[in-house]
C-alpha cells in the first residue's frame, strides 16, 4: 500500500490544490495530487493574460507558478487522469485510487479536497440563445479563443458583454452572486479592445462587485467611451443572422441592440465531484452544496467550498496545508 499515516492526499490539481503541495513540501510533508485531467492547472490555468497596456493583476498566470511550484517540489507525488473511488477510516484515511495504471490502495493522514467548480453552462438558460444565435459566446470560449489565438474579431465589431450569467437566477442558475465574474468579465473585455481597439463595447451589467474592489472602474471606464449600462438582458434573439438583446435598462422601456457578438459571462456552480466525494468521505455539504473548509481529516481549499478568485484560492490551499500540518502533528 503506497503513502502513510503523515502524508497528505489532495484530490485536485488546481491552484488551491497545487498550492497546497508546495506549502506541505516546504515545511517537509509528504503529498499526493490526484487530479482527474491529464494535466495540473484546473479551471483557471486555462485562462488567458488579461494585461492591457500594463499588467491588470487577473492572476491568470498564479495557477501556473503554483502548478510549477508544486511539480518542482520534493515529496509530491503526482497522479494525473486519476480518481479517488474508494474510501474508509483505518487508523487515518484509506483510499483506492483508479487511474492509467489500474486501481492501487494509499493510506493518508488527511485529505484536501481541492476539486474547484463547474461553470454554468449557458445553454441551460434558452433565452439567452447560446448554441442557437450565431455570435452568442461563452466567456469560457471567448478566453480560451483569446488565448489559442483562435479568437477573430472583425474591425469594428459590436460586442456586448452580458454578466450575471447562471448568477443570482434561483430558477435557472445559482441564486447567490458568484463573485468572480465582473471582474472576469470587465477584464477580459478591457482586454480585448486594447488587442483590437476598433472594438464597440456595451458592458450590460445588474450589479458591480468587482473582487479587488474598484467600484469606480466603470466610471472610469464608461468616461473613456464604452457603453455601461445597468440591466438584465431578458432574451437574445437571431436577426439577420446576428444577435439581437433586449434589455431592460433602469427608466427605460425594453431596449433592442443589435451586435455581431455577445459574450455571456458564466458563473459558478458547485462540481458534480462535490457530491460523489461528500458520499465518500462522509463530509455533508452545506445548503448550496459546497464542501466546509474542516471536517475532521477532511479539509477543503478553493472553489469546492464556493466561488472565489484565484489568489484566494492558492491562500485557502496554503492554509490548507497548515491544517494538515496539524492533525499529522496531532494536534
Ligand atoms: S496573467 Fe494577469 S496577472 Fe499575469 S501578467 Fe497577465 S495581466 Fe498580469
Ligand atoms: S460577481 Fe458580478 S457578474 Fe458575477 S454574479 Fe456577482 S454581480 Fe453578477
Amino acid at each position: 500500500m503506497k503513502g502513510s499515516s503523515n502524508s497528505v492526499l489532495i484530490i485536485g490539481g488546481g491552484a488551491a490544490g497545487c498550492a497546497a503541495a508546495a506549502e506541505l513540501s516546504r515545511r517537509g510533508v509528504p503529498s499526493t495530487i490526484v487530479e482527474a485531467a491529464d494535466r495540473l492547472g484546473g479551471l483557471a490555468g486555462s485562462h488567458c493574460c488579461k494585461s492591457t497596456e500594463r499588467c491588470e493583476r487577473c492572476d491568470a498566470c498564479l495557477p501556473m507558478d503554483v502548478r510549477r511550484d508544486a511539480l518542482n517540489a520534493a515529496d509530491v507525488t503526482v497522479m494525473t487522469s486519476s480518481l479517488v473511488v474508494d474510501a474508509r477510516m483505518d487508523d487515518g484515511l484509506v483510499v483506492s485510487i483508479s487511474g492509467p495504471g489500474g486501481r492501487e490502495e494509499a493510506r493518508f493522514g488527511s485529505v484536501i479536497v481541492a476539486i474547484g467548480a463547474m461553470p454554468f453552462d449557458p445553454a441551460l438558460d434558452p433565452r439567452l440563445g447560446y448554441g442557437s444565435v450565431p455570435g452568442v459566446l461563452s466567456s469560457l470560449e471567448v478566453d480560451r479563443g483569446v488565448r489559442d489565438g483562435t479568437f477573430i474579431i472583425p474591425d469594428g465589431a459590436r460586442m456586448a458583454v452580458v454578466l450575471c450569467v447562471g448568477s443570482r437566477d434561483v430558477g435557472r442558475g445559482a441564486p447567490y452572486c458568484s463573485k468572480v465574474c465582473c471582474k472576469y468579465g470587465y477584464q477580459l473585455a478591457r482586454h480585448l479592445q486594447t488587442a483590437r481597439p476598433g472594438l464597440d463595447v456595451t458592458f450590460l451589467y445588474m450589479d458591480w462587485r468587482p473582487l479587488d474592489g474598484d467600484l469606480d472602474a466603470l466610471s472610469r471606464w464608461e468616461a473613456s467611451g464604452a457603453s455601461v449600462i445597468r440591466s438584465r438582458p431578458a432574451e437574445i434573439v437571431e436577426r439577420n443572422g446576428g444577435p439581437v438583446v433586449r434589455y431592460a435598462a433602469p427608466a427605460d422601456d425594453v431596449r433592442e441592440q443589435a451586435f455581431d457578438l455577445v459574450m455571456l459571462t458564466v458563473g459558478l456552480l458547485p462540481s458534480p465531484g462535490n457530491d460523489r466525494l461528500s458520499t465518500l468521505l462522509g463530509v455533508p455539504l452545506d445548503d448550496l452544496g459546497f464542501f466546509p473548509t474542516a471536517h475532521g481529516r477532511v479539509l477543503a481549499a478553493g472553489c469546492c467550498t464556493g466561488p472565489k478568485g484565484i489568489d484566494e484560492s492558492v491562500k485557502e490551499g496554503i492554509a490548507a496545508a497548515g491544517r494538515a500540518m496539524s492533525i499529522a502533528e496531532g494536534e
